[in-house]
């Protein structure tokens, strides 16, 4: 399968006001095939959403900035575009959705001129054409009665009517990859998986590929490929979403796989993770879940692990899987 979005060796720094810098995004290498869904996951804090808004381009510079690495875009890197090449991208090739879709849609203008303007900034056709386009798109993602809610307001539509006209408008130019930040964590539960199901099913349609962000397990087990676990600034386990599930390495995907529901378990009563991420801006010498870590051992506090492929597709960041790494390990147990 075609490569379309190559990440290689990504930092980003954030130069804070007191002076101090912050590693939000460190050294992240990862590739996304066309027609891919691949979820990045993490809980927040860990840098999720601003490797995606780097990826966009739309990461505030400064207080950030991306001090090594490249994002290329079947084969062309995105970060020595021109901002006017790289809004021609935006909207087009790559489309974001957000948690909250308020933030992205504009308060003064009805969803049918929103929608217009998006498909005619990229597509050459009428006004009459991109209604007509509109419309459809509409109806598209589920709404019956798209010629009234093509003349409403966004303030007009209940939450989840908002995100199906931000799917809408993100599939309008038929993008090779989109982007998708939390979609459907501010909607109730009911909602929220109408919400996958048709982004799931437009991402087909239009044969796109997906990023989805989330630090919902069981979003990542209806929906990805393949998945990459991010931890304060690093990808610390990358596997396609069955082997994730089925034979997880790194401690900090198993400590998130069981803060995920199951048909038993009470979801207010769910497991979290004990500890919190390391701030970016004072981060442990060695490894970073050290902290939180119930099988961290003396090297794990001093030497951070590098990622170590366990098999195809399967790479992990722990020095427990590490010949040394599994070696002290033996030995502190046979000493214990
Ligand atoms: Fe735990 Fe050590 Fe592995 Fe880090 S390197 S996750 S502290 S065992
Ligand atoms: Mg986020």
């Amino acid at each position: 399968n075609q490569v379309l979005l190559e990440v290689k060796h990504l930092k980003i720094k954030f130069h804070l006001k007191n002076g101090k810098q912050a590693k939000v995004v460190d050294d992240v290498s990862f590739t996304i095939r066309k027609g891919e869904t691949v979820a990045l996951v993490g809980e927040s804090g860990s840098g999720k959403s601003i490797t995606s808004l780097s990826i966009m381009r739309l990461l505030p510079i400064p207080p950030g900035e991306i001090t090594a690495g490249t994002i290329k875009l079947n084969g062309k890197n995105l970060l020595d575009f021109k901002n006017k090449e790289m809004s021609n991208i935006r909207g087009n090739e790559i489309s974001m959705i957000f948690q909250e879709p308020m933030t992205s849609l504009d308060p003064v203008f009805t969803v049918g001129n929103q929608m217009m303007e998006g498909i005619r900034r990229h597509q050459r056709i009428s006004k009459k054409e991109a209604r007509e386009k509109s419309l459809h798109l509409l109806k598209e993602v589920g709404i019956a009665n798209a010629e009234k809610v093509i003349a409403e307001y966004p303030h007009q539509l209940s939450g989840g009517m908002r995100q199906r006209v931000m799917i809408a408008i993100a599939m309008s130019n038929n993008p090779q990859l989109l982007i998708a930040d939390e979609p459907t964590t501010a909607l109730d539960v009911t909602v929220q998986a109408q919400i996958l199901k048709l982004m799931m099913k437009m991402k087909e349609e239009h044969q796109s590929a997906i990023l989805f962000i989330t630090h919902d397990m069981s979003v990542v087990a209806e929906t990805a490929d393949r998945v990459l676990v991010m931890y304060a600034g690093q990808i610390v386990e990358e596997a396609t979403v069955r082997e994730l599930f089925m034979n997880p390495k790194h401690p900090y995907t198993t400590a998130l796989l069981k803060t995920m529901p199951n048909l038993e378990s009470d979801v207010k009563r769910l497991p979290s993770i004990p500890g919190t991420v390391p701030p970016a801006y004072a981060l442990p010498e060695g490894c970073r879940f050290a902290s939180r870590c119930p099988f961290v051992m003396a090297q794990c506090r001093n030497v951070q692990p590098e990622a170590i492929h366990i098999q195809d597709e399967h790479k992990v960041r722990c020095h427990l899987f590490s010949k040394k790494g599994a070696h002290d390990h033996d030995e502190e147990r046979s000493l214990a």
